[in-house]
């Protein structure tokens, strides 16, 4: 590597924002070029336009970066996007057609034919999707996204035991933490004492998602993985990490030790290549019977891995156990970053220069 590139934050004071700009910190790769949200936040530096969020301070070489609109022009070499849904489709497309290759979060390209929903321990295969991307769109820059922060903690768990055993079934119940709703996110009045059934557009994400994901790239599409997935999403008043209740059919049903044994040891690309954030291990497995919990597990390697426990037969389907993932970081941010070291190694990230 010669230089660090410059990085653009799109929606850097929102929840995800927050992430970004504490993961960028020292980043050896990549350095904050510039910060950028809605016209309220535009012209302020970032520690008045920001209400900081992450447990840890807010980071000393972020405070006095001020705010541009969310608008090509920036002197980046590209762009990490977490901005809302409402307005990321169209932002995005304008500075993928503007030349910068943007590395979003949000939900609205993801499930296009022509972009990479990438998790790079599973598909990194899918990148080829890109070159036609921009030969379809006309755009020297392109769009890459990472799912959605329920499904990327589910199918990384997903992944090996598919590969090993291959999938039939799965059935997945969630308990979702808070700040998954942005922020201010839900009410303190409906959080309190609470649990919510419904969270809006969540359940069909994670029913898809993980199908084109583990899906096999051949002749300029992706053949996405054919086993169901049931869905049932829950918001619960925690802070960050959401833990998800699973069960799986498998076609070639494994002895739990082979299960095990295929989490535990499940390694890829991303640590072959020791990218900086790849956590050392994809999938961590915890032996003590009440464990993963959200407030005791959800930093293990640093937020980026899926941890899971309870690992028992299902008398259902085969397996049933429990995973917690952290929804801000390998659920975005901390995603995000991954795709973009990925990214730069292939040296798909010079764009702009
Ligand atoms: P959030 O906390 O509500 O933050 C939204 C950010 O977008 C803020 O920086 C806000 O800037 C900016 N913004 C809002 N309207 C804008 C506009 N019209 N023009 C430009 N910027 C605008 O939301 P979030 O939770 O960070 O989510 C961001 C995206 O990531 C969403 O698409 C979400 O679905 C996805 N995501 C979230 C999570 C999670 O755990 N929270 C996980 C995975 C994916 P101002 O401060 O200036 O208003």
């Amino acid at each position: 590597m010669t230089r660090k590139l410059r990085a653009a934050v799109l929606g850097a004071t929102g929840t995800v924002g927050q992430r970004f700009i504490q993961l960028l910190e020292d980043h050896p790769w990549f350095e904050l070029g510039a910060i950028a949200a809605s016209g309220r936040s535009v012209g302020k530096p970032y520690h008045r336009a920001c209400s900081w969020k992450v447990p840890e301070p807010m980071p000393e070489y972020a405070r006095d970066r001020v705010l541009s609109p969310c608008r090509p022009g920036l002197e980046v070499d590209f762009v990490f996007s977490g901005l809302p849904s409402s307005i990321a489709g169209e932002v995005e497309s304008e500075f993928a057609r503007a030349g910068y290759p943007v590395v979003s979060n949000s939900r609205n390209h993801r499930m296009e034919e022509d972009v990479p929903l990438l998790v790079p321990e599973i598909n990194p295969a899918h990148l080829d999707l890109i070159p036609l991307q921009q030969e379809r769109r006309q755009s020297s820059g392109f769009i890459v996204t990472n799912p959605n922060c329920t499904t990327i903690a589910l199918v990384l768990a997903l992944a090996p035991l598919h590969r090993a055993f291959g999938l039939k079934s799965v059935s997945v119940v969630t308990m979702q933490a808070l700040s998954g709703a942005g922020y201010p996110g839900v009410a303190s009045l409906d959080a309190a004492d609470n649990v919510l059934p419904y969270i809006e557009g969540e359940e069909e994400k994670v029913e898809t998602e993980p199908l084109k994901i583990l899906g096999n790239f051949k002749d300029g599409k992706v053949d996405w993985a054919e086993f169901g997935i049931s869905a049932q999403c829950h918001r619960v008043n925690v802070r960050d990490g959401h833990l998800e209740a699973v069960s799986a059919s498998f076609r070639q049903r494994p002895s739990r030790g082979e299960l095990v044994e295929a989490l535990a040891s499940f390694r890829s690309l991303p640590q072959e290549l020791n990218l900086p954030s790849a956590p050392r291990r994809p999938v961590v497995c915890l032996d003590e019977p009440d464990r993963p919990q959200p407030r005791l597990d959800r930093y293990l390697e640093k937020g980026m891995a899926t941890v899971v426990g309870r690992i028992r037969p299902c008398p259902i389907l085969d397996y049933k156990f429990d995973l917690l993932g952290h929804n801000t970081i390998r659920g975005a941010a901390g995603a995000a970053i991954l795709n973009a070291e990925l990214l730069r190694t292939r040296g798909m990230l010079e764009g702009m220069g």
